[in-house]
């Protein structure tokens, strides 16, 4: 590709046009519905484009997560074309075009970026998603967040279209941001996270004045709207580059503003990259063990610091070391309560087998949970590695106890309810028990 060519599109009024026969990107690559769809409004008259990760994802060789579609047919115009169209968003401004009963398309006006009077006063608000104003295919490259983000597939011809820019980035493998990083940042803070995820993810370097602004700026990111940073961070772990972000993130002044002072040691950030391991591996993200192996390590510190203590304080000391990021994050009772319970049970796993109380602990819910953050922060921590393959033995065994005892019929002996004793119920204790 021609590097020059592509950098003086990025200045010119006039694309950089890729031909077909100049790019690989084959549409047998692309899914079957998002063709129907482009075809759709192709035939109709419309621009039909396929932008943003979808592009960007074909031209590396991998495989989009999902394919976006850009066109000047209007929310309404769109909604003609599709019968199982529905109109979503602030003001009905997103089309999704649903196939079956899982599969959504979703369709977007090409539109602008904001003036400055048109930005919303809260800025909370200040995402790319708030813009209604439609506009040009150039003006909607000139609203997305780096280059590599804002090319477009064009169904007529075939062709990649690069008004900012983007080939060339490709290119090089480095990330760099449309416009000035400094106003970028400030207008949504949250590009600077997903400037360090697309840079773990694909590998890229991020280019110089993009670095310099996330230094500058770092602090506006706890003005972000919590639910939106909650969902970026646990991306992150869904994409596996958690631990590499985090690290990175904190190294650059971004991890305390982004979530609510946090800051991470190294062991943190290694247990942290056996969690995207294990993430990789089942393809899930839990987010009460990502908010446990966050605060494994400072638990640890504590406890080695103030010896033995009972289960019921470690519990304490678990809600208020997670305390401040669920609150930041609006975590729900019930996750937080998981996360403290992962925190607990790994405690108690170090304390070796055959303590008071362990039969319930073995059959308790969160406790092969518990086990699985155990293994992966032991090697960390230094421990007695014999010590998880004993549990785990002792939970399998648990298990299988509890599948093979024979199951109690409905109305068997063991069910009926005990009549009542004429003698008069003993007081109840007065203390609580103290956990073992
Ligand atoms: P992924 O593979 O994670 O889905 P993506 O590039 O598709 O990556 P999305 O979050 O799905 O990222 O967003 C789709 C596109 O919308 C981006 O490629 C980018 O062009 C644009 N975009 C998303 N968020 C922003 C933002 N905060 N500011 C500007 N443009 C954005
Ligand atoms: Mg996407």
């Amino acid at each position: 590709m021609n590097t020059d060519l592509a950098s003086q599109a990025a200045s010119s009024d006039q694309p950089l046009v890729l031909p077909r026969a100049e790019h690989h990107i084959s549409r047998t690559r692309i899914d079957d519905n998002t063709l129907k769809v482009l075809y759709r409004l192709s035939r109709n008259g419309y621009r039909a484009y396929l932008v943003g990760g979808g592009v960007r994802d074909l031209l590396l060789g991998q495989r989009p997560k999902d394919f976006d579609v850009g066109t000047d047919a209007t929310p309404q115009q769109i909604k003609k074309l599709f019968r199982n169209c529905f109109l979503v968003g602030r003001r009905f401004r997103l089309a999704h075009i649903r196939f079956g009963a899982d599969h959504v398309v979703e369709v977007a006006t090409f539109r602008r970026h904001p003036g400055p009077e048109e930005l919303p006063e809260d800025p909370s608000e200040h995402a790319f998603f708030v813009q209604n104003q439609f506009g040009t295919p150039r003006q909607d490259a000139f609203r997305r967040d780096f280059t590599i983000n804002a090319l477009f597939y064009d169904i007529a011809s075939f062709s990649i279209i690069d008004y900012v820019g983007g080939l060339a980035d490709l290119t090089a493998r480095r990330l760099r941001v449309i416009g000035n990083p400094l106003i970028r940042f400030t207008e949504d803070p949250v590009r600077m996270l997903r400037a360090l995820e697309f840079a773990a993810r694909l590998g890229f370097a991020i280019d110089e004045p993009a670095r310099e602004g996330i230094y500058a700026r770092a602090p506006l990111i706890a003005e972000a709207a919590p639910a939106r940073l909650r969902e970026e961070v646990l991306g992150l772990f869904r994409n596996g580059v958690g631990s590499q972000v985090l690290r990175r993130a904190q190294a650059m002044g971004l991890l305390a503003p982004l979530m609510a002072g946090y800051e991470g040691d190294d062991q943190t950030f290694t247990l942290l990259e056996q969690v995207d391991r294990l993430t990789k591996e089942t393809g899930e993200a839990d987010e009460a063990l990502i908010i446990a192996a966050l605060f494994v390590s400072r638990l640890w510190r504590r406890l080695d610091a103030a010896g033995q203590i009972p289960i019921s304080e470690v519990l304490e000391l678990s809600g208020l070391l997670i305390g401040p990021y669920c609150n930041h994050f609006r975590i729900a009772h019930g996750l937080r309560h998981q996360a403290r319970e992962l925190l607990v049970g790994s405690y108690r796993l170090s304390r070796g087998t055959g303590r008071k109380g362990e039969r319930r602990f073995l059959h308790h819910p969160s406790t092969p949970k518990a086990l699985q953050l155990f293994k992966l922060w032991l090697p960390i921590h230094g421990g007695d590695q014999q010590l998880a393959q004993q549990w785990q033995q002792a939970i399998e065994l648990a298990q299988d106890n509890r599948q093979s005892a024979p199951k109690q019929e409905v109305n068997s002996p063991a069910r009926r309810p005990r009549r009542r004793s004429s003698r008069p119920s003993r007081p109840r204790r007065a203390t609580q028990r103290q956990p073992s």
